[in-house]
């Protein structure tokens, strides 16, 4: 007996019903993941990387972000706080002349 299969992976964009079939999406994505499929377009989720490209060419707001995680670099966390540099001594390791 076989284990039941996990559920198919969701793209981060689905393609709605709004689709005009202009082709722009499929000539804009940089990998190639939306494929026409029984007279819809598919996205394919292995291969979608969530750089929104396609959101922003279609003319007729047709694609739609999907609640699957974007696979996109994360935004660079915060720099921490500039502070002053510690004085040379304690740098170093050795007592400062404050120190008995
Ligand atoms: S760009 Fe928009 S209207 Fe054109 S094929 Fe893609 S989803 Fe359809
Ligand atoms: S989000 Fe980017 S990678 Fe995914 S289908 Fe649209 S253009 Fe292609």
């Amino acid at each position: 007996m076989t284990p039941p299969s996990a559920p198919a992976p969701a793209a981060p964009v689905a393609v709605t019903a709004r689709c005009a079939g202009c082709g722009a999406c499929l000539l804009t994505c940089p990998v190639h993941a939306i494929r026409p499929s029984g007279g819809a377009l598919l996205v394919l989720a292995r291969t979608c990387t969530g750089c929104l490209e396609c959101v922003e060419v279609c003319p007729v707001d047709a694609i739609e972000e999907t609640t699957a995680p974007s696979r996109r670099a994360a935004p660079p966390a915060a720099a921490p706080p500039l502070t002053a540099p510690a004085p040379r001594a304690a740098r170093a390791g050795k007592p400062t002349e404050e120190e008995p």
